[in-house]
């Protein structure tokens, strides 16, 4: 089954206390949407302007993604720079410069409108409801979302929580959404505002799962030693879980469980590098092996 991703298309700027990379690869749709290919077919809708190096469309292409929804506009691609502290995981956006993003309203292709798994990657939650409207019968559409977006367009967001299956967030983002500083009190609030199913992540300590009816799942992170760049592991993990329903066509809890641990795997393979460099180099096999090695991890 194919996946439809809607987001950011971005060239970032990273700074970590080790490097600085400037123009690398990034934005939510761009992280989502090869980290859902490899498990299967992908539909891309973003924007990017005229300096977007070809190179990056032909790793879009070469992971098979269909990018018949993505828009050329006239003027520069949106652009973000970020620095992180020495703990690698305390972030501060440098700089954001909208560009082509400004004026971006998704329009989907008509062959993509009856995609059956959605995900509405990070971007404003008006421009993520425009999708809602676009799609067609879909069974199952996952919305990510960020800190920004609870401070500056909460009413937005909470329309779309009625509008979606299932929201992804992380445990501050949580917190600052349900001004509960309980994570099992804040998921259980979440769903109670419209989505079945809300997944907390935890960074490093891994994540939580919330249903509707009382479901809960908690798993850990993969383990990993050096961090070379967590950006874009939070999309990284929305395209995974998506990729993995979409694989499998089931979206029971036991299979959205499954599909959290894959998420949160190739989430995992995303902090090896800096932007979408390890992910370039991934295969279905190691995400494979990394399934195998962390159910020897847990108990
Ligand atoms: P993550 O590390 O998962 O939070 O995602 C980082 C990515 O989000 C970067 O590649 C940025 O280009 C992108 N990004 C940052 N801010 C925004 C924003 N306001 N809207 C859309 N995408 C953004």
């Amino acid at each position: 089954m194919p996946v439809l991703v809607v987001g950011s298309i971005a060239l970032d700027s990273i700074k970590t206390p080790t490097s600085e990379h400037h123009k690398l690869l990034g934005g939510s749709a761009s992280y989502a949407s090869v980290a859902a290919s490899f498990f299967g077919p992908v539909n891309l809708v973003g924007v990017i302007g005229n300096d977007f190096p070809d190179k990056h469309k032909q790793l879009f292409a070469s992971r098979k993604i269909d990018l018949a929804g993505l828009e050329l506009a006239d003027g520069e691609t949106f652009a973000w720079s970020g620095e992180y502290e020495v703990n690698m995981n305390n972030r501060k956006t440098l700089s954001v410069a909208l560009n082509v993003f400004e004026k971006f309203e998704p329009k989907l292709p008509e062959a993509y409108r009856a995609t059956p798994y959605v995900l509405l990657g990070n971007i404003a939650p008006s421009l993520q409801r425009m999708v809602c409207k676009q799609v067609v019968k879909p069974k199952f559409v996952v919305a990510d979302t960020m800190d920004l977006w609870i401070s500056i367009a909460r009413e937005d967001l909470v329309e779309l929580l009625k509008e979606v299956d299932m929201l992804i967030l992380n445990d501050s983002e949580a917190k600052q959404l349900t001004e509960d500083d309980n994570l099992i009190r804040a998921g259980k609030k979440i769903v109670a505002m419209g989505p079945r199913y809300v997944a907390v992540k935890k960074g490093e300590h891994g994540c939580l799962l919330f249903g509707k009816n009382g479901e809960f799942f908690s798993t850990g992170a993969f383990p990993l030693e050096t961090i070379h760049d967590p950006t874009g592991a939070g999309d990284c993990f929305a395209g995974g879980f998506i990729g993995h329903l979409a694989r499998t066509d089931d979206t029971s809890f036991g299979n959205l469980k499954e599909a959290v641990v894959q998420g949160s795997l190739v989430a995992s393979f995303c902090c090896e590098e800096f932007s979408l460099r390890r992910l370039e180099k991934l295969t279905a096999e190691d995400i494979v092996e990394r399934r195998k090695a962390f159910a020897a991890y847990v108990a």
